[in-house]
């Protein structure tokens, strides 16, 4: 399609100034500009058309099925966008007295509590902007729990191999050396392993669950128990919360600490770089050290923002993505105590019901049909038989108006296609999906070759993707007069 300056033709424009009636202001030579910005000039309807033109070539849960493993990209309910604009919420500013925010700090405190009974922990913060953001706050008080007690020694974080990509980057950030540890042929942590690994270094471990692989690990309370007799504290990563909610709660397994991405399980929609927001919550002895400031009742009632010495201090500016936490207010407060593990049992069963019917059409499930609210696909045999990797089938999908799964993660499957449905997704469209795969299945044994040069429909197909991240062309070239 045409840029905006492609578009643009010399006088047009769309702005009706009214006659000047006040003084004409005038201003110092050196602050005038030489030329005119060169900005496209255009008719409001073609600016109109064009914005439209792009909004079409974009995909999100409102165009179609996003099974996009890892990121839980369900359907967003409105209400919740109706709750975050209420003016008593968008209208504040972070500066304002208590008073005349009690309403605000009230949904705070109230969400805080929320997540932290369906964690199973004591003290929440709201601050973290974002799921890897969590992480490496609940490192912190991992790490200052670990100098409180002079313990200067312990200095790894242990991360299996099937953990999300975003743990031992936190890790690190968080100035640890990470120790990776394989998993079991079922998938699970290595306990043997795990074991080896575990010292008077030991700092703590993060386990994704359910993991990358979708499986929920069967060994979870064996493995706390481990890490705490080495001395080391327990992380969760929560951002999978979207399986076990209102089932499960990682308090009760034996962590000690846990992030939950509200963009994910809680109903913020996200991608694009839209606000995240995620919120940690430990055990009480953690407490202490969460981020400053926190939100606490006082002896009359009333809210109000206070500080611990002892805090590891602000990870964000302000009180974290607020309406975001708002918007999760106001999804848990709808789907309520039945809701919640109702809204996880679904995505548990849509992920299982795609499994089993992509693995009946031929497509190999490495860990078997049974899974938690995602799974993966190995494209590998496939590939060895025709040709046809998980990127060709992922490419393929888009002709269909589908987004499709994450590919090549997990590290630990080569050709990965991993696939979250969510619990909103109908029976019609799970089907629909399984019919589209066997179609692909089909074309990758009749003509594998052809299937190379999808996608067929859309405007680009396949962009040289490193580059296109890193040196990404977003600047109009002008020609000379232009
Ligand atoms: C998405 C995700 C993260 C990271 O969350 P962000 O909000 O993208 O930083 C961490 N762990 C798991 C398991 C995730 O799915």
């Amino acid at each position: 399609m045409k840029l905006l300056f492609e578009r643009s033709v010399a006088g047009r424009k769309q702005t009706i100034f009214p006659d000047l009636d006040v003084p004409e202001a005038t201003f110092d030579e050196t602050l005038i500009r030489q030329s005119a910005p060169r900005l496209p000039q255009m008719a409001e309807v073609d600016l109109g058309r064009h914005y439209t033109e792009l909004a079409k070539q974009t995909h999100g849960v409102n165009d179609g099925f996003y099974p996009l493993g890892s990121c839980t990209m369900k359907y967003n309910p409105r209400v919740n966008e109706q709750v975050a604009a209420l003016p008593g919420f968008a209208d504040i500013h972070p500066l304002q007295p208590e008073e005349t925010v009690q309403g605000c700090l009230g949904a705070m405190h109230e969400l805080e509590g929320m997540l932290a009974e369906i964690c199973g922990m004591d003290a929440m913060t709201l601050q973290p902007a974002a799921g890897a953001h969590g992480e490496y706050t609940g490192l912190l008080l991992i790490r200052a729990h670990h100098l409180a007690n002079g313990d200067t020694g312990r200095t790894k974080i242990i991360v299996p191999d099937s953990a999300h990509g975003t743990n031992p980057a936190s890790a690190v950030m968080a100035g640890f050396t990470v120790v990776s540890v394989p998993s079991d042929a079922q998938g699970g942590v290595d306990l043997d392993a795990l074991r080896a690994a575990v010292g008077p270094d030991t700092a703590g471990l993060m386990l994704t669950n359910p993991n990358t692989l979708g499986l929920f690990d069967p060994n979870i309370v064996e493995i706390c128990q481990i890490i705490h007799e080495a001395g080391g504290l327990c992380y969760y990563d929560g951002a999978n919360l979207n399986a076990v909610m209102g089932h499960a709660r990682p308090g009760d397994m034996g962590f000690d600490c846990v992030h939950v991405n509200l963009h994910k399980t809680f109903s913020t929609p996200h991608g694009g770089g839209g606000p995240g927001s995620g919120p940690v919550g430990c055990k009480a002895f953690l407490a202490p050290y969460l981020p400053n400031p926190r939100v606490v009742e006082r002896p009359d009632g009333t809210l109000a923002f206070s500080c611990d010495e002892q805090s590891v201090g602000k990870v964000r500016s302000f009180y974290g993505n607020f309406l975001v936490a708002v918007r999760a207010l106001a999804y848990i407060l709808t789907l309520g105590r039945e809701g919640i593990p109702e809204a996880s049992a679904s995505a548990v069963l849509n992920a299982n019901y795609l499994a089993h019917f992509l693995s009946e059409a031929g497509y190999v499930l490495p860990y078997g049909e049974r899974c938690m609210h995602e799974f993966v696909i190995d494209v590998g045999p496939l590939k060895a038989e025709t040709g046809v990797s998980a990127m060709d089938v992922a490419k393929r999908l888009l002709d269909f108006g589908v987004h499709p799964p994450t590919m090549y993660f997990p590290l630990i499957v080569h050709e990965a296609l991993m696939a979250e449905p969510t619990e909103t997704e109908s029976r019609e469209t799970l089907d629909e999906f399984v019919g589209l795969m066997t179609g692909i299945l089909k074309e990758a044994h009749e003509d594998g070759e052809r299937l190379h040069s999808a996608p067929f429909t859309c405007p680009i197909g396949r962009p040289d993707e490193v580059k296109a991240a890193r040196k990404p062309h977003v600047r109009y070239e002008f020609d000379e007069e232009g």
